[in-house]
């Protein structure tokens, strides 16, 4: 059993800080950028490190007294290749590291981080 109190465990830079641009499906012009980090969300006080998305869906549909959680570029962004958020302790696998000994995510490549800096939830 793996012991996440006291363990050392690993995850990707991605699963606590991850930024991309979302294009609106009514006006092709318009872009949204989704963010997962600790200040942009409507969920400050439950959780630290949560989903936020600049469109209006977001802005009216969701928080923590609304109807929705994320809007649909959300979770368009969590299904993406180009979200990662691997996380030793739910996926399992280790990190890979380089020949200056920094750990690299073993999913994506993206620089991964130990629990004991903090970890993502
Ligand atoms: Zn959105
Ligand atoms: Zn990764």
């Amino acid at each position: 059993m793996f012991d996440c109190e006291s363990a050392e465990w690993w995850y990707c830079s991605s699963a606590e800080s991850f930024r991309t641009v979302a294009r609106s499906q009514s006006d092709e012009s318009k872009r949204y950028e989704v963010r997962l980090d600790r200040q942009s969300h409507k969920y400050t006080d439950e959780k630290s490190l949560d989903w936020s998305c600049t469109c209006p869906a977001y802005e009216y549909q969701c928080g923590p007294h609304r109807k929705h959680r994320y809007c649909k570029h959300i979770k368009k962004a969590q299904d993406s290749d180009a979200f990662c958020g691997w996380q030793q302790m739910r996926d399992g696998d280790t990190p890979e590291f380089d020949e200056n000994a920094t750990a690299h995510c073993p999913e994506c490549g993206r620089q991964a981080k130990t629990s004991t800096n903090g970890a993502p939830q």
